[in-house]
């Protein structure tokens, strides 16, 4: 299941050149051209899906059982201090590769401030009221 000018589906059939960090039946784990620390990885299904809504589930499990075993290893090899997950679905969401991965960040004392949001302070009743639209 391929995608035509899909950059990550021409990674995956050795089309275009990447540094592999590893891979399985399912998966490729390979370095971010444009890391945002040293080490950044991506996990990509071999199997072309736009994002986490398309992902089947079980691969959705096993894509993340995938990023606690790179995560081990990378901290271990790395000697980085923490780590991000980020999985970024649609344009407004910072998604720039529409087939899916997941991205591992090592972190490190001292690399700045590379994902921070700006906390808003929503009033009680609007919390209750966005947990109504969603729950019910
Ligand atoms: P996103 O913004 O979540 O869609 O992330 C896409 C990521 O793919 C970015 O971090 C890019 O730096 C990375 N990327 C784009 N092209 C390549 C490539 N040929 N090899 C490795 N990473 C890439
Ligand atoms: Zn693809």
């Amino acid at each position: 299941m391929r995608e035509n000018n899909c950059i990550f589906c021409k990674i995956i059939a050795g089309e275009i050149p990447s540094h592999t960090l590893y891979e399985n039946e399912q998966f490729k784990v390979i370095l971010d051209v444009g890391p945002a620390t040293r080490g950044h990885a991506l996990i990509l299904p071999k199997d072309h899906y736009r994002n986490l809504y398309e992902l089947p589930e079980d691969m959705a499990a096993d894509a993340m059982k995938l990023a606690k075993k790179m995560m081990r290893i990378m901290t271990d090899k790395l000697n980085c201090d923490g780590f991000n997950l980020v999985q970024n679905n649609g344009e407004v969401a910072g998604q720039t590769v529409f087939h899916f991965h997941m991205h591992l960040i090592p972190r490190y004392k001292e690399d700045g401030e590379i994902l921070k949001y700006i906390a808003g302070h929503p009033e009680g009743k609007e919390l209750e009221e966005i947990r109504r639209t969603i729950t019910e």
